[in-house]
C-alpha cells in the first residue's frame, strides 16, 4: 500500500466539507467534487469559515488556516481524482448515486487505491460487490460536525481485508480522530443503538407519557446527555431518522425496530426538525 498523500472527497455537502476539511488540516492534498459549482462553492466558502473560526479559537494559526485552505481544489469533474491516493464518497444518501459513483471510480482509480464511503446506512459489503476491487472498499463513517467530533465508525464489508483495515484506522489517527472498527450490518452500531432510543423517546410522547420537554429533561439530567433524544431527532433531521428506522426494520426483520408512527407522521406533514423550522419543537 502505498503512502497516501492526495485524498479525494465526492459531495461537499454537509459531511464532504468538513471530510476535506479534516483531511487538509492533517496535510494532505484534497480534491473536493461535486455536481454542480454553487455545492462545490458553498461547500468550500463554509470550510473558510470553519478554519477561520479554529484561528480565532486559538485551536490552530492563521497561516495554518490558509495552508490547509490551500490544500483543498474544487472540481466538477471525477477524472481529476484519477491521480488519488484514496477516496472517499460523501455524496447523497441514495443507493443509485453510490452505485454510479462506485461502478465509475472503480474503472479511473489504479487498482491498488482504497475506496471508502461516509454512508450512514447502506452496506459497504453492497458497495464493494459493485467493483472489482471488494477488499479495498471500507466504511469511513464521521461524526457531524466532522471538524470537532472524534469518532470514526470504520465499517469492514464481508470482504474488506485486514490491509485496508489498518490504513484506513491509521489515516483516521493521523486525522486526530478514534477510529472504532465495526463489522458491516444495518445501522452500523451507531445508528443501530441510537435510533431505536430516539423512536422510543417518540412512542413515549405519543402515548402521553410525557412532553417532548420532559422526555428531555430525563437523558439531559438523569444520564448526563448534552442533548435530549428529541432536541438531537429535530437536530439530525426526522426524515433521516425514519429513513435509518427503515433500515433497522427492513434489514434486521426485527418488529421492535418499527418506525413510531407519530415519526411517520411528523414527516408525512414536512416537520422534518430543525431544517423546516418545526420538529419535536419551532425554530425561528
Ligand atoms: P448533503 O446533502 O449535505 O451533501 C451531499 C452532497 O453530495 C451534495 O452537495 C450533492 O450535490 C453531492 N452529490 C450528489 N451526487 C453526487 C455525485 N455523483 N458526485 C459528487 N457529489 C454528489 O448530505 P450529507 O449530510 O453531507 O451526507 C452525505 C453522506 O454522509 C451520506 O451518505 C450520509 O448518509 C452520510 N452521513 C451524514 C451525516 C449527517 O449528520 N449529515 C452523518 C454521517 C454520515
Amino acid at each position: 500500500m502505498s503512502e497516501i498523500r492526495r485524498v479525494g472527497v465526492l459531495g461537499a455537502g454537509t459531511m464532504g466539507n468538513g471530510i476535506a476539511h479534516v483531511f487538509a488540516r492533517s496535510g494532505l492534498e484534497v480534491w473536493l467534487c461535486d455536481i454542480e459549482q454553487r455545492f462545490l462553492d458553498r461547500g468550500l466558502e463554509t470550510i473558510q469559515r470553519n478554519l477561520e473560526r479554529e484561528a480565532a479559537k486559538q485551536k490552530i494559526s492563521a497561516e495554518e488556516a490558509a495552508a490547509a485552505m490551500a490544500r483543498i481544489q474544487g472540481t466538477l469533474d471525477r477524472k481529476s481524482l484519477a491521480e488519488c491516493d484514496f477516496v472517499i464518497e460523501a455524496a447523497t444518501e441514495k443507493f443509485e448515486v453510490k452505485r454510479q459513483l462506485f461502478t465509475e471510480l472503480d474503472t479511473l482509480l489504479p487498482k491498488h487505491v482504497i475506496l471508502a464511503s461516509n454512508t450512514s446506512s447502506i452496506s459497504i459489503t453492497k458497495l464493494a460487490a459493485l467493483t472489482k476491487r471488494p477488499e479495498q472498499v471500507i466504511g469511513m463513517h464521521f461524526f457531524n460536525p466532522v471538524p470537532v467530533m472524534k469518532l470514526v465508525e470504520v465499517i469492514r464489508g464481508l470482504a474488506t481485508s485486514r490491509t485496508t483495515y489498518e490504513s484506513v484506522k491509521a489515516l483516521a489517527e493521523k486525522l486526530g480522530k478514534t477510529p472504532v472498527e465495526v463489522n458491516d450490518a444495518p445501522g452500523f452500531v451507531s445508528n443501530r443503538v441510537l435510533m431505536p432510543l430516539l423512536n422510543e423517546a417518540m412512542y413515549a410522547v405519543m402515548e402521553g407519557v410525557a412532553t417532548p420537554e420532559a422526555v428531555d429533561e430525563v437523558f439531559k439530567l438523569g444520564m448526563a446527555h448534552p442533548m435530549g433524544p428529541l432536541t438531537l431527532a429535530d437536530f439530525i433531521g426526522l426524515d433521516v431518522c425514519l429513513d435509518i428506522m427503515r433500515v433497522l426494520h427492513e434489514g434486521l426483520g426485527d418488529p421492535k425496530y418499527r418506525p413510531c408512527p407519530l415519526l411517520i407522521k411528523m414527516v408525512d406533514a414536512g416537520w422534518l426538525g430543525r431544517k423546516s423550522g418545526r420538529g419535536f419543537y419551532r425554530y425561528q
